[in-house]
């Protein structure tokens, strides 16, 4: 069987599941989504997604360059759906074509924080213009390049910064 909340596996006579302490309730199927969906928006209410934004402009002899670069918030972890893709609706530039993508992110709570650098195998899909983030069993996430047909999914990474 899966947690209700996370969906990792779990063995049946555990009381809680071992990935995100969510108690193994009985009950109706209806009233223990309900139950497992506040759980995932305080377990993660705190949590932020960020993707560096890369700046550029042209200098004085005309050469494009890097002006800066920074993290962008993307989305709050407990916001996102339990299982499928959120696409982001913000203002992330149109990607090249015909090329993978690496992707700088971060993930934040409070103090402490979680980077990783991702590579998106997307050089096959046609167009990219959305970036989206999928909600991995265990509390984990992918990030999704897609073209509105198709999606290229990341490695996974944690939500929770202790965690491997
Ligand atoms: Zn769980």
């Amino acid at each position: 069987m899966r947690c209700i909340c996370c969906r990792s596996p779990v063995e049946e006579e555990k009381v809680c599941c071992p990935r995100c302490g969510f108690p193994l309730l009985g009950g109706d199927r209806e009233n223990r989504q309900k139950i497992a969906g506040d759980y995932r928006k305080k377990l993660l209410g705190g949590t932020f997604l960020s993707v560096r934004q890369y700046y550029y402009g042209y200098d004085g002899n005309g050469d494009l360059q890097e002006l800066k670069s920074e993290y962008v918030r993307a989305a709050c972890a407990g916001e996102l759906p339990p299982e499928g893709i959120l696409w982001l609706d913000c203002a992330f530039a149109p990607l090249a074509s015909g090329r993978d993508v690496e992707l700088d992110i971060q993930i934040q709570n409070g103090s402490r924080s979680h980077s990783a650098r991702l590579l998106v195998a997307a050089g096959k899909l046609d167009r990219m213009t959305r970036l989206g983030i999928y909600s991995d069993e265990g509390l984990r996430i992918r990030f999704a390049v897609g073209n509105g047909t198709e999606a290229v999914l990341s490695d996974s990474v944690p939500l929770l910064i202790n965690q491997n």
